[in-house]
């Protein structure tokens, strides 16, 4: 087997941001919200940092919870659409006949 020489120290360092000591474990939902927030893949055996510090860790929350409201929001906005579309154009056909 090949040996890979690492800097110990990075492995307790912030995954994102680099800059600050991890604190907290990237579990899975961890990771998954890496993933839907900035498209960073985190896998366990990927031999990087497997830890994040709290700075990050709050904006991903912050991020997480903004990007889905967004996404709501966008669902909604397009329910309300086709709705008033389909009713438009039901409308419409009433008038026609
Ligand atoms: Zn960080």
């Amino acid at each position: 087997m090949e040996m890979v020489e690492i800097d110990p120290k990075l492995f307790v360092t912030c995954r994102l941001c680099l800059d600050h000591l991890g604190v907290y474990q990237i579990v899975p939902n961890v990771q998954r919200q890496i993933k839907f927030c900035y498209d960073i893949e985190v896998d366990p055996f990927d031999g990087l940092p497997q830890l994040i510090c709290k700075t990050c860790e709050c904006i991903l929350t912050k991020y997480t919870d903004i990007k889905t409201t967004y996404i709501d929001k966008q669902k909604t906005l397009r329910e309300k659409l086709e709705r008033n579309v389909v009713s438009t154009i039901s409308r419409k056909k009433i008038i026609s006949y």
